[in-house]
Formats: structure tokens, sequence, C-alpha cells
């Protein structure tokens, strides 16, 4: 069987990428979507174990210990990673696996693991990017502050990812990250 690819997933806060996220998932059946551990706190809506597993800041130092985090990152205030064991099984069970993180943690990603794939997702402009952060409504002023300025540190580091997509629709979004990855399969590097 083949094995799964790693898709590593990474664009500006308010590019879209959870919606495109949540679309792929629906969309096709080709894919799993690794779910990280953080010590932010849920927003309205979000659950443990759906969009993060939600944890104290002791219990996550405690993944780092026990080595059961395949990456993980400071973003904002706040620590993210990537739980090992479920991205193992599913890329030996053939799975992709999607990784949905920001660009520290890609860039660890690609100097363990370099036959992952790195796709970069963007706004179409700046100002839709401010729009879209702005009207999710559940930030405040500074810590969109704090992320718009991530954004443009973020920006520097675009040129090392293997794709970068416009999030214009969220349709052709998703259906161009699905080619992209279909694409990969054949490439002959990886037979
Ligand atoms: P948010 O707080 O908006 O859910 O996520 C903030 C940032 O953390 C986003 O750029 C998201 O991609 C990133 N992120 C989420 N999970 C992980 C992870 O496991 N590792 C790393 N390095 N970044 C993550």
């Amino acid at each position: 069987m083949n094995k799964g690819i790693l898709v590593v997933v990474s664009g500006f806060s308010g590019a879209g990428k959870g919606t495109v996220m949540k679309r792929l998932m629906e969309k096709y059946d080709d894919y799993a979507l690794s779910v990280s551990a953080t010590t932010r706190k849920p927003r309205p809506g979000e659950e443990d174990g759906r969009e993060y597993f939600f944890r104290t800041r002791d219990e996550f130092e405690k993944l780092i210990e026990e080595d059961a985090l395949l990456e993980y990152a400071r973003y904002v205030e706040n620590y993210y990673g990537t739980p090992r064991s479920y991205v193992e099984e599913q890329l030996q069970a053939g799975r992709n696996v999607i990784l949905e993180i920001e660009i520290q943690g890609a860039m660890k990603i690609k100097e363990k693991i370099p036959e992952a794939l790195l796709v970069f997702v963007t706004p179409p402009t700046v100002e839709e990017l401010e729009r879209r952060l702005t009207g999710r409504g559940t930030e405040t002023a500074q810590v969109i502050a704090d992320r718009l300025a991530r954004a443009s540190e973020e920006a520097e580091g675009m040129g090392q990812y293997d794709y970068i997509l416009v999030n214009d629709t969220v349709e052709e979004c998703v259906d161009h990250l699905h080619q992209i990855i279909v694409s990969e399969h054949s490439r002959v590097s990886r037979n």
C-alpha cells in the first residue's frame, strides 16, 4: 500500500484556512485532519478533541517531555503542538494527513520529514485579511493587532513552501489543494 502524504497547510490567521480544511474533509474522503493540542482557551463553539485538545500549560509541557509531539511552537502567547501518534498511524495506514499549523512548526516538519508537502494559503488582498480577522468577532483589538504583526513576519517565510494557494473562493481553493495532493502522489520521486 502507498504511504499517505503529510500535507502541512499554513497561512495568515484570517486567511480562511479553517473553512478550507473543513470543506476539504466534507468533500473528499482521502484525508485525515490532525487535531492539535493547545494552551489557548476555547473560542465559543469549540469543543475539546474536535478543534483542539485544550490543555493547561503544565499538561502541555508534559507532552513535550514525553516526546508525544511531532512539533510544537509558541504563537501569540500560547503553545500549539501536533500529537505524534495519530499522524504516524494514519500515514502508515496509507491516509494523507493534513496539519494546519503555523510557519515555525511547518519548518520543523520540513526538517524532520523532508517529503512533507508544504502549502501556504493566503487571502487575495491585505484588506481582505483584515476584514476576515476583524469579522470573526471573537478576538480583542490587541490579539488582532498581534496576529496582523505576526502575518507580516510569516509573509517573509512564504518562499519556503512548495505551493501558495490564493483563497478567493473556498470551493476553488479546496479543489485546487486536492489536485495538488493528487498530483503529488504521482511524482516520480515518491514511487
Ligand atoms: P488559532 O488560535 O487561530 O486556532 O491558531 C493560531 C495559529 O496556530 C494558526 O496559525 C494555526 O495554524 C496554528 N496551529 C494550530 N495548531 C498547531 C500546531 O499543532 N502546531 C503549530 N506549530 N501551529 C499550530
